[in-house]
């Protein structure tokens, strides 16, 4: 099996303060997430193996996007996401 036979996938958005480095303004911008829920069985298929992974598999999101457009209309630069956690695990 696949690891993505594990999780349920879906994109949402989640929100974080980010602060332009080109004009210093900090807002409130919605990054889009890869989210990976866990599923709560393993399908027919899945073998001893398969549900020895699935066991230790914990569910996580990871940030699609990589870059973000600033929202002071009088700067509107798109700056990297460098100071976001890239991957975070779920409960
Ligand atoms: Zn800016």
């Amino acid at each position: 099996m696949e690891e993505r036979d594990f999780f349920d996938e879906r994109t949402e958005p989640r929100n974080h303060m980010l602060t332009c480095p080109h004009c210093g303004k900090q807002d409130e911008y919605a990054l889009s997430w890869l989210v990976r829920r866990k599923k709560s069985q393993l399908n027919g298929r899945a073998d001893e193996r398969d549900r020895a992974r699935f066991a230790k598999a914990l569910s996580y999101m990871v940030l699609r996007d990589d870059v973000a457009a600033c929202k002071n209309i009088r700067c509107r630069k798109r700056f990297d996401l460098n100071g976001v956690k890239t991957m975070a695990f779920l409960d």
